[in-house]
Formats: structure tokens, sequence, C-alpha cells
């Protein structure tokens, strides 16, 4: 039986992540939920369904309403982002799922490494953020970090039983997301509705934005780099509609290998809980005589300014992917706040980039900080633009 505690129990990743727990009993155990806490009656019900040890939510009141709801005997209960922490660290768990969106991982992930736990990670902004320190501190205890994105679960099992020195590149694969056919001179005017519609993935609205500016593909990037500890340039992308192929590696001798299947976050998340070993996932399956045609053709970076802006981080190295990751966040939140257009997302992380000084980024304090200053920064930058409206 392995013991699972979840972050992001209640989002797209976390929610598909139980629907597994459910379909193998026998195999997996919930020990820990954490969210933040908008949803109590969910959460309520989670802990009604799954009966775990504890529960986490960044929200205070929430936890209250939390206690008023479950009646004792419940789930130990614990509050703000130190309750996040507390529970990956303490709550004994063979495996931690981290889905939760954006920076607000990045202390209950890394907090779950360094007590030697097993990290199926779908948050990819860690990543981001820290990638050299996580990965440092995940080798020196030798703690795994499974991939969850679909994108580099499929390298992970591309390079399975390869040698990484015979590695030539990775290559990702991308949607191109809801505006892949939209001409560029229209971008600008495209609305929050627009841009939720994704063609092939049912994600959170973070991630969803992402894949329409490709910043998700430009993460994606940084995530790799630091994942399979590749140099930068070893990272391709290119655009696949759809969605068939999930990456690729290819070999100095030119071999090329590539992991296909439906699209579906079921696969790569049931892949990270019954690593290493494979459990038949309750799934479509490919069938490759009805999709008929797989299609692939180079990202327009013109378009899609957010891929270059990403790569430039990556190979800056330093503050810049932290600041990156803090400037698209507070970009993304304002444009599905619709204070900003969808094209102010790319020129708000080019200009919070500018801004950045130079130096490292050599611990997780540091970054924090970091983090914090920079969403100050562009958060100020927007409200004096609009002059504070809100629409
Ligand atoms: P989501 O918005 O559906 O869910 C996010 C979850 O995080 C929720 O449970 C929410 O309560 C919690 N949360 C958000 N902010 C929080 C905070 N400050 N403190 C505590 N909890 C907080 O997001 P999602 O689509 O499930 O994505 C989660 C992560 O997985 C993201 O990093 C995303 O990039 C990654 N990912 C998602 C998919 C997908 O198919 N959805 C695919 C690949 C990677
Ligand atoms: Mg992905």
């Amino acid at each position: 039986m392995k013991r699972v505690t979840l972050l992001g129990a209640t989002g797209s990743i976390g929610l598909r992540t139980l629907d597994l727990v459910s379909s193998f009993p026998e195999e997996f155990q919930v020990t820990g939920l954490a969210a933040r806490g908008s949803n109590v009656e969910l959460i309520a019900d989670l802990c009604r369904k799954y009966s775990p040890l504890a529960v986490a939510l960044l929200d205070g009141g929430a936890l209250d309403r939390l206690a008023r709801i479950l009646p004792a005997p419940r789930p130990e209960l614990l509050r703000g982002s130190d309750g996040l922490v507390t529970l990956t660290r303490d709550v004994d768990a063979d495996v931690v799922v981290s889905a939760l969106v954006g920076g607000a991982g990045l202390l209950p992930t890394m907090a779950a490494v360094l007590a030697g736990r097993t990290v199926a990670l779908a948050n990819k902004e860690t990543l981001v953020m820290a990638g050299s320190l996580m990965t440092a501190a995940a080798r020196a205890r030798g703690v795994k970090l499974l991939p969850v994105d679909s994108e580099h679960s499929a390298v992970f099992q591309c390079l399975a039983g390869h040698s990484r020195a015979d590695v030539h590149r990775i290559i990702l694969t991308a949607s191109g997301g809801p505006f892949r056919e939209t001409p560029r001179a229209k971008l600008a005017a495209m609305t929050v509705e627009d841009a939720l519609k994704h063609p092939t993935w049912k994600m959170g609205a973070k991630i969803t934005i992402d894949s329409a500016t490709l910043m998700n593909k430009g993460l994606e990037i940084i995530e790799a780099r630091w994942l399979f500890d590749v140099a930068p340039d070893q990272v391709h992308v290119v655009v696949h509609p759809q969605s068939i192929v999930h990456s690729m590696v290819e070999y100095v001798d030119g071999s090329v290998i590539a992991q296909l299947g439906v699209a579906d976050m079921g696969v790569p998340i049931l892949y990270a809980l019954s690593y290493p070993e494979r459990r038949p996932t309750p799934a479509a399956r490919l069938d490759l005589t009805r999709v008929g045609q797989l299609t692939f053709y180079e990202p327009d970076t013109e378009k899609f300014p957010c891929l270059g802006l990403a790569r430039r981080a990556l190979e800056h190295g330093g503050v810049a992917p932290v600041v990156l990751n803090a400037a698209n966040e507070v970009a993304v939140a304002a444009f599905l706040e619709r204070r900003i257009g969808f094209t102010e997302i790319a020129q708000l992380i080019e200009w919070a980039l500018d801004d950045a000084g130079a130096g490292s980024v050599g611990s997780l304090e540091a970054c924090v900080v970091l983090d914090a200053e920079t969403r100050g920064r562009v958060q100020r930058r927007i409200d004096a633009r609009d002059g504070g409206r809100r629409a």
C-alpha cells in the first residue's frame, strides 16, 4: 500500500489523482490533502471519502469552516503556508503529489524532498523557480522526482534503459494552444473566454492561459532542463496539434524514441504513482487508425514571445527564471481579472526581465524574497497602468 499526500487536492490534477486512488483501493491510501480552501464543501467531501490523517488549507477561515462541518474524529487540521509545509514534512507518506498551481508549491514541495519523500511533480513552477536547488537537494538525499507533466513523463519513459551520455536532444511537443491558427494581429483582442478554450486538454485556468501564450511550453523547457540534467540548448519544441506524441528523445545515432497515447493526464499521473510498475489506467486507448494523421511544425516565436522569454531566462540563469515565473503569475492573474489584454502578458514579463538585476539565487529563502519582490513590482506596474481600475 502506497501512502499518498496530495497538494492541490481540489484542482484538475488533484481530483484526477483521487479518481485513480479510488480505482486502485488496494494500492493507494490518502494520508494528507492540501488546497487553498476556496471550496470547503468539496474538501469536506474528500475528507469523508478518503479519510486522510491530516488536511492543510492555506485559508485559515476555510479551515475553521471545515472544522465546523466535519464531526470528530476528523483529520488533523493544519493552517496556512506553514501548515502545508508541516503536512509534507511530518505526515508519513511514500509519495507526495505536488499539484498546487504556481510558486505556492515551492516550500511544501521542497519540504517533501528534504524529508526524503518521493515527489510526483505536476507543479512545474517550483522547478522553474528553484530547479538547481531542488534537484541538488533531491540528489543529495536520493529522492526521486517523478514527472507528472505529460511531456516530461514521456521523456522520462523514452530515457529509461538508455545512457544519458547518448542523448542528443529532447523534443517537447506542444499542442499550440487555442490561438495556434489565430493571426498574430488578432491576438491583442482575444478575451479570457477565447483563451480558456484549450483544444486538447482540460486543465486549471492558469495553465490554460499559459498554454494560450505558449509560456507553458517555455516553463516546460526549464522544467526539462532540470529534471533531466541537460543543457538548455538540448531542449527543443515542436508544435503537434493532435497531442498524441507526448514528447521524444533523439539519441546521438539519430534514433528518435517517442511516447504516444491519448491526451489523458490519468496516464502520466498513474505512472508516477505506480512507478516503477505500470497499472491499467482507466482511460481511452490510443487507436492510431482513428487519429489518421500526426503533424509537426516549428512554433512561431514572433507570435508567441513567451517561448523566447522563457528560453532567455533559462540561458541567463540566476534571478531570471524566478522573475519570469513571478511576472507571469501576476500577469496571468491580471488577464483573468480582465485588467490587462492578452498580449500585455508577454510585455509585462519582458519588462520585468529587462529590469531584473544580475546575481544568483543561492538559497530557498533568497528565492522566496525575490519572488515576492517581483510580484510586488509587476503588480504595482499593472495598478499604475490602469489607475487601479478593475473591470
Ligand atoms: P488547478 O487550478 O485546477 O488546481 C490548483 C490546486 O492548487 C487547487 O487545489 C487549489 O486549491 C490549490 N492552490 C492554488 N493556489 C494555492 C495556494 N496559494 N496555496 C495552497 N493551495 C493552492 O490547477 P491544475 O490544472 O490542477 O494544475 C496544477 C499544477 O499542475 C500546475 O503547476 C500545472 O502547471 C501542473 N500541470 C497541470 C496539468 C493539467 O492537466 N491540469 C498538466 C500538466 C501540469
Ligand atoms: Mg505539459
